[in-house]
């Protein structure tokens, strides 16, 4: 599991995160919503140690992530984000099994082996030995998943994995999403895709200006939003 509390963060002038409590259990997905600017981003980056609050605590698994080494960390998160960042002239096995042979230290072969297997899963068998150029938006986003998974993480971040995509090409990258949460792995979700939230997620976290303004299960927050803050967001993007 994965717990954060009292997380305080402050950029520059700006009090970013004002409090920020978070749970997740053991593969279940939480998705965090919230409107532009109100620190989800921020939120992630804190949970995975890119920035280090200024107050709180990080646990994972029951033990403080704020005195473990962060490229260890980061090795037990898997981060997929808006833009994939794929290595353009490498071919996608290869974008897919470099962090197994750099930083877990398998063979070339090893490496390989678990990077076509990620491949099958994520429904790309077929594009292994092609570059990322010759891929749809949506296929990018899946080696980025799949680059994510080959790293055998605890648990998986997204930030607003199909926001960059063409809307045709969003559906199949939230049904991978919707398979890997039901096969059990623990995710964290930042997204705009309302639908994704109340059928995928176990829990929904509602994030305004830095704080937690609702948290609770699909239903109860988008049927009975008991602040006006989370009300007015849906009437918004609903
Ligand atoms: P969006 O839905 O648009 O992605 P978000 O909820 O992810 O928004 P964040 O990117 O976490 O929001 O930003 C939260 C706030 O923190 C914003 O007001 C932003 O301007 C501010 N912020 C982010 N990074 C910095 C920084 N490096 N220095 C100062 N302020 C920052
Ligand atoms: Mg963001």
């Amino acid at each position: 599991s994965l717990t954060a509390t009292g997380l305080h963060l402050t950029l520059g002038h700006n009090h970013v995160l004002r409090g920020i409590d978070i749970h997740v259990d053991a593969g279940k997905t939480t998705t965090v919503i919230g409107p532009s600017g109100s620190g989800k981003s921020t939120l992630l980056r804190v949970l995975n140690r890119l920035y280090e609050p200024d107050q709180g605590d990080v646990l994972l698994d029951g033990k403080s992530v704020l005195t473990e080494d962060p490229d260890k960390l980061r090795q037990r998160i898997g981060m997929v984000f808006q833009h994939f960042n794929l290595f353009p002239h490498k071919s996608v096995v290869d974008n897919v099994s470099l962090g197994p042979r750099k930083l877990r230290g398998l063979s070339k072969e090893e490496a390989r082996a678990v990077a076509v297997e990620q491949l099958e899963i994520v429904g790309l068998s077929d594009k292994v030995d092609t570059r990322p150029a010759n891929l749809s938006g949506g296929q990018q986003q899946r080696v980025a998943i799949a680059r994510a998974l080959a790293m055998k993480p605890e648990v998986m971040f997204f930030d607003e994995a199909t926001s960059a995509l063409d809307p045709e090409l969003v559906k199949g990258v939230l049904a991978l999403m919707a398979d890997l949460a039901s096969g059990g792995m623990s995710m964290i979700v930042v997204t705009h895709e309302m639908g994704f939230a109340r059928t995928v997620s176990d829990s929904v976290v509602f994030m305004d200006e830095g704080q937690v303004v609702e948290t609770g299960t699909p239903d109860a927050l988008f049927d009975n939003a008991s602040t006006p803050r989370l009300q007015r967001f849906l009437s918004q993007v609903l």
